[in-house]
């Protein structure tokens, strides 16, 4: 039987009993096949897998993006217990904020550039939060996603940084059949936009440099925050009405 533990102190109680390696997948929920793929490579290689669903207020900038975030906790458990989850860790904002965010981690170099220099405390939001996770569900390893590269890499430079113990997986981006990188804001885009979405990726793999990408994109129809070649990625961030997608590709 999957267990879904609600606070801190619940958990805890539960993960003493575990034995073996505990894989750990943070999600914010509204989960996809991305989601999914962070699972599955989880459920290969440990003997105990938790998820954890939290939608977590201080790395959202923008309150409007927080209160239209997806929650479709149903469709979470039922996916969840298809991919052999043993524990579902689904906090509230109390039980994870005691301190209701006098502490947090910072990074002050590489997370004020791409989507740090955009979405002002979002990688503080991040990084904290993980922190807290981290302590809570004692991993060995947690897994995340590419599509999110640049939090991926500042997690890894946290975990170093702070002598964690656990080790980071990267899991490389799901994509939808048209090359739009899975993502739970998707939901979010109208009919139209959503048959414009699959330009980012398109673009961004066949451009051939940042910025004639940003004019593909800009003449196209999307805001563009920014497209930005970094140590052989490019990356990504284009508004669609009030969607903000993010990918990013090797180049
Ligand atoms: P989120 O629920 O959006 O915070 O994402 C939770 C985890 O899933 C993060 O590590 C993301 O990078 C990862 N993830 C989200 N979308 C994808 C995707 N399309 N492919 C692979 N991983 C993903």
């Amino acid at each position: 039987m999957i267990q879904v533990l609600r606070t801190p102190a619940e958990f805890k109680a539960w993960r003493k009993n575990q034995k073996g390696s505990v894989g750990f997948v943070p999600t914010m929920g509204a989960l996809h096949s991305g989601h999914e793929e962070l699972m599955k490579n989880a459920r290969r290689e440990n003997d105990v897998v938790v998820l954890s669903i939290f939608v977590n207020p201080t790395q959202f900038n923008d309150p409007k993006d927080f209160e239209k975030y997806p929650l479709t906790w149903d469709q979470d458990l039922k996916t969840a217990v298809n991919n052999k989850v043993d524990a579902i860790f689904y906090p509230r904002y109390p039980d994870m904020y005691p301190d209701e965010y006098r502490y947090k981690v910072s990074e002050n170099s590489y997370s004020k550039l791409l989507d740090g220099a955009h979405r002002p405390g979002h990688f503080d939001g991040v990084l904290s939060v993980v922190m807290k996770l981290f302590n809570i569900v004692s991993p060995d390893k947690a897994y995340f996603g590419e599509k999110d590269f640049q939090q991926l890499s500042l997690i890894k430079g946290m975990v170093d940084a702070f002598f964690m113990h656990v080790q980071i997986v990267p899991v490389a981006t799901v994509r939808e059949s048209d090359g739009l990188a899975k993502s739970s804001r998707n939901l979010l885009l109208t009919k139209e936009h959503r048959e414009m979405a699959p330009l980012i990726y398109k673009t961004i793999t066949t451009a051939k440099s940042a910025e004639e990408a940003a004019k593909v994109l800009s003449t196209n129809g999307f805001e563009v925050d920014y497209v930005t070649d970094i140590d052989g990625r490019r990356f990504v961030a284009a508004r669609l009405g009030a969607v903000r997608l993010i990918d990013n590709v090797q180049i």
